[in-house]
């Protein structure tokens, strides 16, 4: 049997990869190089898929620029070369759909990642997260190593970060909206609902990553969605219908929108992978709901 390393193992995408060594920040703080080289010593892997980072929504990126940048650049440099240092030849790493160009041709495509600034709302996350790909592709290049990244989408599903100031959209509305119907109140939404987003369940985000993980070996990431694009009006109507939500909704103007849209081409993954079935964002969101309701209040928040 294969020995996966998975870092950021009780995170929400590191948390779905079954029969692997999963870590959390527990046992190995991966700012410091010495115990990221200890995690190596103790659990002597074979190939690593990196998930560990400092990851937020709009709130977090926009508000902590500095904790954003310092950890992440750390936790990657720390982590790739503890790698290199223990021979593993095989590593993926993840990078974001929202650290590309602000301002770029749309669809995405990967080879536009470095054509540009980012979105000042999370210009500090975005550089920082940009340097493992150039890191990775160094190593790659001057060591032969076979490590590689993987670009997905707005992620959601069980263990996210459900915290209302610093989570993802989709995690913070369902706190929001279990409050909301918990106390009978309205229900607050930033920005004006229109900007739009491509949203991939975890499950799909892990079952692609262990694909890459053994079938990709390109230098240049690959964009992991499903192409399809949900205005945020959109999406929390669905959740209302799968919450049952029959409060006031409303959208707060003087709250930021952040980026419109980022769209992004998928003829790369299409090309690989033209079967995978994706998770319909209705059966996701009624799982992630499920997984909310049962762990309530021992969520991360
Ligand atoms: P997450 O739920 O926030 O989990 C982050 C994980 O990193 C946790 O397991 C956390 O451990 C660990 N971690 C943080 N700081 C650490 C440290 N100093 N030392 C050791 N471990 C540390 O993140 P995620 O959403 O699963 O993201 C996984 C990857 O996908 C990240 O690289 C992220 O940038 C990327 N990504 C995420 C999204 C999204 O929408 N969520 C979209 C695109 C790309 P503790 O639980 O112990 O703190
Ligand atoms: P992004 O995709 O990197 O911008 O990050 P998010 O997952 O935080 O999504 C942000 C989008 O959702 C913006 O258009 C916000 O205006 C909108 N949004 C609406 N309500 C919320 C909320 O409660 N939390 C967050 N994070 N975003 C919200």
């Amino acid at each position: 049997m294969n020995k996966i390393l998975v870092t950021g193992g009780s995170g929400l995408v590191g948390s779905c990869f079954d029969n692997t060594i999963m870590v959390s920040s527990k046992q190995y703080d991966l700012l410091d190089f010495k115990q990221t080289l200890k995690m190596f010593d103790d659990t002597q892997p074979e190939y690593v898929i990196h998930c560990a980072a400092k990851v937020g929504g709009l709130g977090g990126n926009s508000n902590y620029k500095g904790d954003f940048y310092r950890e992440n650049i750390l936790i990657n440099t720390n982590v790739i070369e503890a790698a290199r240092v223990y021979g593993i030849k095989n590593l993926v790493a993840f990078l974001s759909t929202c650290i590309f160009p602000a301002n770029v041709e749309y669809p995405l495509r990967e080879e536009y990642l470095h054509n540009g600034p980012p979105h000042t709302s999370n210009d500090a996350y975005a550089y920082a997260k940009r340097m493992a790909d150039v890191q990775i592709r160094a190593y790659k290049e001057q060591y032969g190593l076979n490590y590689k990244t993987v670009t997905p989408t707005n992620i959601y599903g069980p263990n996210d970060n459900f915290n209302l100031e610093t989570g993802h959209v989709l995690p913070s509305l369902i706190h929001k909206m279990y409050l909301a119907k918990r106390d009978n109140t309205p229900m607050y939404i930033w920005g004006s609902g229109n900007p739009l987003r491509e949203f991939i369940y975890s499950q799909d985000v892990a079952d692609l990553t262990m694909w890459c993980l053994f079938n990709y070996n390109e230098s240049e990431t690959i964009i992991l969605s499903n192409g399809f694009e949900l205005s945020i009006k959109d999406v929390v109507n669905t959740l209302a219908d799968v919450m049952e939500f029959k409060g006031d909704i409303i959208y707060q103007s003087d709250k930021p929108d952040g980026q419109l849209r980022k769209p992004t081409d998928i003829s790369k993954i299409k090309k690989y992978l033209p079967n995978f079935q994706f998770t319909p964002i209705k059966d996701g969101l009624a799982k992630t709901v499920d997984w909310f309701y049962n762990n309530y209040p021992y969520i991360r928040s």
